[in-house]
């Protein structure tokens, strides 16, 4: 028998029975250990469900908003869920709290920040959720690392890629590209858990 949630088809929490949205997301820390926070969100998306498909590299980032504060370390990852947006919204709170709960901070520069940027091609105007991200157009934090990893992605507004924005942006604040890879596909083996991306998953071999 189907859980209850899903009798009559339909779960609210849920996208449609079965879809899934891709969406994006931006992480940012200024705090700590800025490339640690920032896996460490990334564990904590997976091990709540959320698949991620994608990550950009780590960019070192000049605070924009407020100056006086220390550089961030931002980066944008590509997950696919089927939690509606704004459960989704809630899922990155949640772990936005739990993080900064466990280090014992509440104000001041961030540990964690997880923006919801972009949600498939959807437009949501909420009180408490606008996709896409209102400040996503402005930010070279956010559209460098968005471009590295999605240069075709249309912004559903503006209706322009991801290259166009940040080519255009009149922002000029700083952002650095870290070598090497913040998040490979290999890093979330694990048993029980199979991705199509690794062949030997399959049968077909
Ligand atoms: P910042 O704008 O610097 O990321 P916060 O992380 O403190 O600031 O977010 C402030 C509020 O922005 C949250 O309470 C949230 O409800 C709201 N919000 C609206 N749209 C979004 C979005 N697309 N992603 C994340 N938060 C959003
Ligand atoms: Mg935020």
């Amino acid at each position: 028998m189907p859980p209850p949630a899903q009798m009559n088809g339909r779960d609210a929490d849920q996208l449609d029975a079965g879809r899934t949205l891709r969406y994006f997301l931006g992480l940012g820390s200024n705090l700590g250990s800025k490339a640690g926070n920032l896996a460490e969100a990334v564990r904590r998306l997976e091990a709540r469900g959320v698949r991620v498909l994608k990550a950009s590299s780590l960019y070192k980032t000049e605070p924009v908003d407020v100056p006086d504060q220390p550089w961030f370390v931002n980066a944008v990852v590509l997950v696919e869920s089927g939690l509606r947006p704004e459960r989704l919204l809630d899922l990155l709170q949640d772990i936005e709290r739990g993080m900064k709960r466990r280090r014992g901070r509440s104000k001041g520069p961030r540990l964690i920040d997880i923006d919801l940027l972009l949600a498939g091609r959807r437009v949501i105007r909420t009180r408490r959720l606008v996709v896409p991200h209102p400040r996503l157009a402005a930010r070279r934090f956010v559209l460098v690392p968005l471009a590295e990893i999605a240069p075709r992605a249309v912004h559903p507004v503006l209706r322009r890629s991801v290259e166009i924005l940040r080519r255009d942006v009149a922002d000029g604040s700083l952002v650095i590209k870290r070598p090497g890879a913040f998040w490979t596909p290999a890093k979330r083996i694990r048993p029980g858990r199979p991705a199509k991306e690794f062949p030997h998953d399959q049968s077909r071999t």
